[in-house]
């Protein structure tokens, strides 16, 4: 285990006190410490003020209920989570997350993990998280609707294009942003494009939205492997998730010449060893709204479904995990390395425990945290409060030029302070580090507020 610095343990120990029981949000707060007590030995002054502590502290959480009315005429009840975690750098922003396993220790790591994220993008915008335990699995359109709209009618007051801006995340697609969007619209009596990211084109969206997390994933990986001089081209992939940051990781991973073999949901995975039909699984997963196991059916031989078990046996030059939060153990990360696995670009946020980390780093597994990794999604995010701002509308090739120079700048930025800090190659500490020294600049600039 990491050693935290004995000026930032009882930071941490401080924060596990105050927030007993969010075990996510510990872990979080725990790699970044860890990162930090090269920062304090060098900066000191960002110990000052207990900047750090006021960083461990949401500025604002925001709790509700939600109740709607289901098909059967029932009433339902669930709760909203809002947290405006830092807004030293800008507006708060962050995906809204619709998943039964949602809580405030979930949304608050997300919402911690954010601050940094937007931080490395260069882009003005803080930190944000919201969510609810609604599962959408099974519910009809017009439920889903009638949910994002109870949803909405407590989080407008909230937010706003110079306060708060929330995305999709974890079962938040476009048609539940444009059920939110609606909603506020009526609401307010505004068209405020700006409040919402992740908008379908024709009221306001961005080209290249959809693809952006999957497609910067990529591009930071590309990025990360050129420094060893290689590239994608005829490398085994395996992507975790069928959702949009995996369909988006696949696409960009067959353009630049890998052959993902296998995907999955949470039932369990296929694996395709002539390479993963992306068109099928986008028909599944975006239109019929079925399960991945339907693939290996559809197909049949030459595929295989797994139900249950771990993605990460399946043997791969290079792991995507893109579904949820510590969803690839020690475990895998030890079977992964023991095929052979050369480098692990993480889609999703924070998908890889503690231990697979250190295990992929002391096999000196190229490592590509989320939080660098992923910042394609709420980069592109930040084009479309800038189209939004000017009314103006960019082409796909020059929002994905912005998206893949944007990757390519985050990917520098981490590798070259992890090189400062003497830890050449960990693109943890590089992005903690690079991430943390943003938004501390901005909140020593603020004073202590
Ligand atoms: P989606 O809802 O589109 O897809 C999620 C995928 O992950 C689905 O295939 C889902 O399967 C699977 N999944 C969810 N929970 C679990 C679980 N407990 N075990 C196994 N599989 C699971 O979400 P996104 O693709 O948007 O998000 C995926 C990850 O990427 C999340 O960590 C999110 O926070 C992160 N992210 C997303 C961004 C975005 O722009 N969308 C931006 C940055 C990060 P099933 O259908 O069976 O539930």
């Amino acid at each position: 285990m990491v050693v935290i610095d004995e000026k930032l343990e009882p930071i941490l120990n401080e924060v596990l006190r105050r927030n007993a029981g969010e075990q996510e949000f510990h872990q979080a707060v725990r790699e970044v410490l860890e990162s930090l007590g090269r920062v304090v030995a060098k900066h000191p002054n960002y110990a000052n003020n207990a900047l750090i502590e006021r960083l461990c502290e949401p500025e604002r959480q925001i709790i509700f209920r939600v109740p709607w009315v289901d098909d059967k005429g029932q009433v339902q009840i669930n709760r909203g989570f809002r947290v405006q975690f830092n807004s030293a750098l800008g507006p708060y922003k962050g995906g809204i997350r619709f998943h039964p396993s949602v809580n405030i220790g979930i949304i608050k790591f997300l919402g911690f993990e954010q601050i940094f994220k937007n931080a490395l993008t260069g882009m003005p915008i803080g930190g944000g998280k919201g969510g609810s335990d609604f599962n959408p699995r099974g519910r009809s359109d017009g439920e889903i609707m009638r949910f994002c709209q109870s949803f909405m009618t407590e989080l407008h007051r909230h937010i706003g294009e110079y306060t708060d801006v929330p995305a999709g995340d974890i079962g938040v697609g476009g048609r539940e942003i444009g059920y939110m969007f609606g909603q506020y619209k009526r609401l307010t009596n505004r068209y405020e494009a700006g409040v919402l990211t992740g908008k379908a084109l024709f009221y306001g969206g961005s080209r290249a939205r959809t693809e952006a997390t999957g497609y910067g994933a990529t591009y930071f990986v590309e990025r990360m492997l050129a420094t060893k001089k290689t590239t994608f081209e005829g490398k085994r992939t395996v992507v975790s998730g069928s959702g949009n940051v995996a369909v988006y990781t696949m696409e960009k991973v067959i353009e630049f010449g890998g052959k993902v073999v296998a995907c999955s949901d949470s039932n369990g995975y296929v694996v395709d060893e002539k390479g993963i039909d992306l068109d099928l699984v986008k028909e599944l997963k975006e239109v019929r709204r079925a399960r991945i196991s339907d693939y290996a059916r559809l197909k049949g031989a030459g595929t295989h479904y797994v139900e249950s078990g771990s993605i990460w046996d399946v043997p791969c030059d290079i792991a995507m995990p893109s579904a949820t939060q510590n969803e690839l153990t020690g475990a895998d990360a030890k079977t992964l390395v023991k095929n052979g696995v050369k480098a692990v670009g993480e889609g999703a946020n924070m998908p890889s425990t503690p231990e697979a980390v250190r295990i992929f780093q002391e096999a000196r597994v190229l490592f590509a945290p989320g939080k660098a990794a992923n910042a394609g999604g709420v980069a592109t995010s930040a084009l479309e409060m800038q189209q939004n701002a000017s009314r103006d509308s960019w082409s796909f090739e020059q929002t994905e030029a912005k998206l893949a120079t944007i990757m390519r700048n985050i990917h520098d930025l981490c590798a070259q302070t992890a090189d400062e800090y003497g830890a050449p190659g960990d693109y943890v500490l590089g992005a903690n580090i690079a991430g943390f020294v943003r938004v501390a600049e901005a909140m020593d600039a603020l004073g202590v507020i």
